[in-house]
Parts: C-alpha cells; structure tokens; sequence
C-alpha cells in the first residue's frame, strides 16, 4: 500500500509521451541552433544585481560548484565532475543556472517534468544553452555581486571566450 518512493509524486507530473528510456541521454535531434553564434555582449548589458532580486526563471545566472550538489549539465547530460565532493580548478567550477520546469527520465523510463519550476545547470557553452533555449542569448545572464567578487582573471576570459560575454 505504503510505497517509500512516492512522496515526491506531488512534485512531478506525468507527461504523455512514448519516448524512449534513452530521452534525454542522447540529443540526437539536430536543429538550427548549432548554426547560432555567441554573441558578443558589451560589458554594460551586464547586470550586477543582488543574488536575492534575481529573476532565475527568465535569466540566468553563474554558479560556482563549491559547497552545491550541482552534477549534471542540464544541456548536453555530462557531468561536471565525478562527485559532489570535487571542486574543479578554475575555470571549470563555475556553471550558468536557470529555474525551469525540468524535463528527466523517472526509474520507470518515463519522462516527467517537474511541477514547479527546479534550478537546471550548464556548462559556461552556449551550445549547451542552445540546446534547451533556442532564444538564449547573452542579455540574459545576470552576473550577481556576490559571484562578481569571487571572479578571478581566468574566468573572466573563460567567459568571454565560451560566451561572448565582456565582465
Ligand atoms: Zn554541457
């Protein structure tokens, strides 16, 4: 009667769809998104905000792996390091994070999406982006004070190279 792995059956819904158990493992549907550059934003589009005024559902903001349980790159399904306990050296400990109603294979093989709107993650690749917002561009990341301030040299220019964005 009792079943242990249910109580976060309030939190997903079911969606109607015959995929496969591999949904969402291999993005073999190519689109015209590969054909979209970075674009290259101008240092005043950036926004430096409080972290708490954020608008995570339309923007996207940067995180850093330290102390998160964040693992998996939302975009392209790879990890970002092998365990919660790992901190990648820089550049490669900081992802782009964005609320939205998230997509993911239950144990059952079916595909579910959230209820409410979830914190996803990428890697700092707009090819990861683009792979679940066809609109992304790079007005839409917000950089917050408190990652401003933990941003070394070596980011920036990670940034700048992967995103096109000038901070
Ligand atoms: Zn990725």
């Amino acid at each position: 009667m009792e079943t242990k792995e249910e109580n976060n059956s309030s939190l997903s819904l079911a969606v109607n769809t015959t995929l496969p158990k591999s949904a969402g493992r291999k993005p073999n549907e190519k689109r015209g998104w590969a054909k979209k550059k970075a674009t290259c934003t101008k240092p005043s589009d950036l926004s430096v905000i409080d972290p708490f005024q954020v608008d995570t559902e339309n923007n996207y903001i940067f995180r850093f792996l330290e102390n998160t349980r964040i693992m998996v790159c939302y975009g392209c399904g790879k990890r970002f390091r092998s365990s919660t306990a790992e901190v990648p050296n820089p550049p490669f400990d900081i992802v782009l994070a964005k609320k939205e109603y998230r997509n993911y294979v239950n144990e059952l093989g079916q595909l579910k999406l959230s209820l409410r709107r979830e914190f996803v993650h990428y890697h700092i690749n707009t090819q990861c982006i683009l792979k679940k917002d066809l609109l992304f561009d790079g007005q839409k990341i917000l950089v917050t004070h408190n990652v401003t301030t933990r941003l070394s040299e070596e980011h920036r220019e990670f940034i700048q190279e992967r995103l096109g964005l000038q901070l």
